[in-house]
């Protein structure tokens, strides 16, 4: 009980600090305090106010929105050091494109689309009432300070850690979705991940149904009876178009039209209609977040499996 009680004092402490204040830092260096400031950073919150915070304090409410609080402690790990490396590659970026930056006045923002999805303490309080809010920051906090500085470079340079909710038998390269090769976004040979409940998901439409959504969405697209319908499959078994008759949609948009998960698509013809299904949950770049955890259930560290995910990169502390 004790220890609750001084947890939660250190909690409120703790974010009663967020917003405002610079952070001091003491540490002793031969005998002599040595004081530091640490550098603050602009966030744009979903409320469209700013908030000053130090770049942990950003991981953390990034960390909040991303991961089970239930999974293992260095899938974690891994998932604290992917969203670190990810802002600092942020920030590096907008040193070179000032002019571009969507939001000048912040160095971040909690747009998903654009930074990534940041969110406050008393928000999370408010969607997961008080009780799993407090377990979930526990957990997250945890991996954020006990990693720290540290960040995934490669070749010196950082990484664009990328990550998703789960992959089938391989993730997928940047190159394929981008046309760019990332040497350390490249398709890896995947942990056996069926096991996640939203592995697979399939969805039912009609000829009526589909012929519909598509010419409501831009398409030019009517139903004839004997056209053939087909995912084209890449060598990850990932779908970059779906073709009904002549009209071709990229998958990721078919994907957001019908409601499935991943762009590994199959589709199947029935008397009055598709069923279509996906396999795997998200754009299947960088790390697999239940294949973090697959891992760090099979005793990987959180090194282990940021290698396993990020080809030739190195666990760095930053300076
Ligand atoms: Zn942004």
């Amino acid at each position: 009980m004790k220890n609750y009680l001084l947890y939660f004092f250190i909690l409120l402490l703790w974010t009663s600090l967020i917003p405002f204040t610079p952070v001091v830092i003491n540490h002793i260096e031969n005998n002599e305090v040595i004081t530091e400031t640490e550098e603050m950073y602009t966030v744009l919150l979903p409320n469209g106010e700013t908030a000053e915070m130090t770049l942990d304090e950003y991981v953390l409410g990034v960390m909040l929105t991303e991961m089970p609080a239930s999974y293992e402690k260095q899938a974690l790990f891994a998932q604290a050091v992917c969203i670190r490396s990810y802002a600092v590659y942020i920030l590096e970026q907008a040193k070179h494109e000032n002019n571009d930056s969507p939001h000048p006045d912040a160095d971040f923002c909690s747009n998903p689309d654009c930074c990534r999805r940041y969110i406050t303490y008393d928000a999370l309080k408010a969607l997961a009432g008080d009780d799993n809010a407090t377990e979930r920051y526990n957990a997250m906090k945890d991996a954020v300070y006990e990693t720290s500085g540290e960040i995934l470079t490669y070749n010196g340079k950082t990484a664009m850690t990328l990550y998703h909710i789960s992959s089938p038998a391989r993730t997928e390269s940047y190159e394929n979705v981008f046309n760019i090769a990332v040497p350390y976004l490249t398709a890896v040979n995947n942990v056996d991940e069926s096991g996640f409940i939203y592995y697979e998901k399939e969805v039912k439409i009609t000829f009526e149904e589909l012929e519909k959504l598509l010419m409501s969405n831009g398409y030019d697209y009517s139903y004839s009876e004997g056209e053939q319908a087909f995912a084209t499959l890449n060598e990850n078994k990932r779908s970059n178009y779906v073709m009904f008759g002549s009209t071709e949609i990229t998958a990721a948009r078919f994907a957001e039209l019908v409601g499935l998960n991943s762009n590994c698509i199959e589709i199947t013809k029935n008397s009055d209609g598709y069923t279509i299904c996906s396999t795997g949950f998200g754009s299947g770049l960088g790390m697999s977040q239940y294949g973090a955890n697959i891992l760090a259930l099979q005793g990987k560290t959180y090194k282990e499996i940021l290698s396993f995910y990020f080809t030739d990169t190195q666990l760095v502390k930053r300076k």
